[in-house]
């Protein structure tokens, strides 16, 4: 098998080996993906899942990479990117049909300019509506989830699924389309409003983002909200704001985000979190869950 001469020549941006994820994730950390591929539409999708499943090589889907940690020794087979190419969205009445790969800022934004209300809370969500999906991203009270009238994507046989409301479960922060395949579009139900009032209620959320959220390299949130109190709270009560480990501190304005200080490598964020977790349960008795996924190998 060579997957370079096989399957990259049919691909328009061909197959990258050895990528480092450091350069695709919010955190700036990851080893390499063994192959990096970057699909320029849904036929060319459709390829690689093909190829992957009659070889038996894994696969993992990437979006923005802002809810992930790529370990240090880097992810081994495919690693798809589900972006630019799929980054489109086309109002139908009540609905907006969208790709996987649209910024979550911009499909807010679209919504908002035809006059759809129901996304507020998408604008400053730093993923791209995939990941969003398999996240159940959500804020200021509102998640995606709620806004799903279907969901496409290509299961891990290379066939096209539709996904109906009906079929699919969206948690705190989880969805039954995890495992499922990769998605490469949506069709969300949305409510008719006033633009102007739209965009003020999407300026105030943004500004409180600013107010809230560190400037340095993070994934977001860290951890879980347990039912008790907001994570951030318990680990601030704890102690553990500015704990640092190597190039990984927590951060002094927002104790559930980790920041990267520069030179942090994934070994120091895993660290950091694994002490974190050990301080909350040393003290309070109580576990917190990462919100993080954590994929890949250790060096
Ligand atoms: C500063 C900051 C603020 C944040 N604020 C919020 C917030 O307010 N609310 C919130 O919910 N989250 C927040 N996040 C976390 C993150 O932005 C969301 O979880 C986002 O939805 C993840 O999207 P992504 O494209 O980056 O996904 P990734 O991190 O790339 O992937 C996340 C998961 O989805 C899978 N995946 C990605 N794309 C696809 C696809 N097309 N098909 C199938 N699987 C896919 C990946 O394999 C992975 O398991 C924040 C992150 C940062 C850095």
């Amino acid at each position: 098998m060579n997957i370079e001469r096989e399957l990259g020549f049919k691909l328009q941006h061909g197959i990258k080996k050895d990528e480092p994820l450091s350069g695709h994730t919010s955190w700036m950390v990851g080893g390499p993906a063994d192959y990096f591929l970057y699909p320029a539409g849904l036929e060319e999708l459709l390829e690689i899942v093909r190829y992957s499943d009659k070889h038996g090589l894994p696969l993992y889907i990437l979006g923005n990479g802002t809810n992930l940690l790529v370990l240090d020794g880097g992810i081994r087979g495919l690693v798809i990117k589900i972006g630019s190419p799929f980054n489109y969205t086309e109002r139908e009445n009540r609905f907006l049909v969208a790709g996987a790969g649209i910024p979550m800022s911009a499909l807010a934004n679209s919504a908002a300019e035809t006059g759809l209300s129901g996304l507020e809370f998408a604008i400053g969500i730093p993923g791209l509506l995939g990941g969003a999906l398999i996240m159940n991203a959500g804020a200021f009270g509102g998640y995606i989830g709620e806004r799903v009238y279907t969901v496409k994507l290509v299961d891990f046989t290379g066939r096209v699924v539709t996904m109906t409301r009906e079929e699919l479960n969206f948690g705190y922060r989880e969805s039954s389309l995890i495992g499922k395949g990769i998605i490469f579009e949506a069709c969300l139900e949305l409510e008719k409003g006033d633009p102007e009032r739209i965009t003020r209620v999407m300026e105030k959320y943004s500004s409180d983002r600013q107010d809230r959220h560190p400037n340095l390299p993070s994934a977001g949130s860290v951890f879980r909200n347990p039912p008790e109190k907001p994570a951030g709270k318990i680990i601030e009560e704890a102690g553990a704001k500015g704990m640092r480990i190597g190039g990984a501190e927590v951060s002094r304005k927002h104790a559930n985000f980790i920041v990267n200080t520069g030179d942090a490598t994934a070994a120091d964020i895993l660290n950091l979190i694994r002490a974190v977790r050990q301080l909350v349960k040393d003290k309070y008795e109580l576990d917190l869950h990462p919100e993080v996924r954590i994929v890949g190998e250790e060096r």
